[in-house]
């Protein structure tokens, strides 16, 4: 039941780390027995998706955007949008730094760090992280507060390639926030399959959905 793994998972999380449970493609009724276990915290991939169940459930919900985002749904995310957490170009970034400043909001956002070996058309390359931040160009970005990294392990079984690339998640983050960016916060990583290694390594945000709500039906 929903119920029971919101209370399983989030009695056993370490100090520090946080539950989004990720309910996309999944029923309201579905989030609210989740709610009704104590999860506030929810991950949707899709703007459109996430509009329509905002105003069926409890206005104490924070809302995380975990998707791919095209700059043209921006606009109707960005007004109530806690975290974004998956900005994987600066074409991005700008479009919705330009939407919070019209709504007089400053957006928290984490860049998608691409690491794992699978070919993704998504994310920045470690590299251009540290570039983005040795440069201070999100100073350019105001109305944007960047507040850490997300990333995605490879699909695969070998324990060790996934931890190792959690630690250079990881890695990168404590360096980040060393040199550059102290109220860096959020390490965003791990999955249902993947969760337990990503938390041993640092994540501070932990994104579930299978685990909690059962397979998605596309
Ligand atoms: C769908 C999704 C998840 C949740 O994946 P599960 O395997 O169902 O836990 C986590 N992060 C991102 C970015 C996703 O798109």
């Amino acid at each position: 039941m929903i119920k029971d793994r919101i209370i399983e998972l989030t009695s056993s999380l370490p100090a520090g780390a946080r539950l989004l449970a990720v309910s996309k493609y999944h029923p309201v009724e579905a989030l609210q027995e989740a709610y009704d276990a104590g999860q506030r915290l929810f991950g949707e991939s899709k703007v459109q998706e996430v509009v329509a169940k905002k105003v069926q459930l409890p206005a104490d919900i924070e809302w995380h955007f975990i998707g791919h985002l095209q700059t043209n749904k921006v606009k109707q995310l960005v007004p109530f949008v806690t975290l974004i957490h998956g900005v994987d170009t600066e074409h991005l970034l700008k479009e919705i730094d330009k939407q919070a400043g019209n709504c007089g909001r400053v957006v928290e956002c984490l860049l998608e760090v691409h690491v794992a070996q699978e070919e993704s058309k998504f994310g920045f390359a470690p590299a251009d992280v540290l570039a983005f931040f040795s440069q201070e160009r999100y100073k350019q970005y105001p109305n944007v507060r960047i507040v850490g990294i997300m990333g995605m392990a490879s699909h695969v079984v070998d324990e060790a390639a996934i931890r190792s690339e959690f630690k250079t998640l990881h890695g990168l983050y404590e360096e980040v926030k060393s040199k550059y960016a102290p109220w860096f916060k959020e390490l965003s990583m791990g999955m249902s399959g993947d969760y337990r290694i990503a938390l041993e390594e640092g994540s501070t945000m932990v994104r579930i959905g299978t685990y909690i709500f059962g397979e998605r039906v596309y």
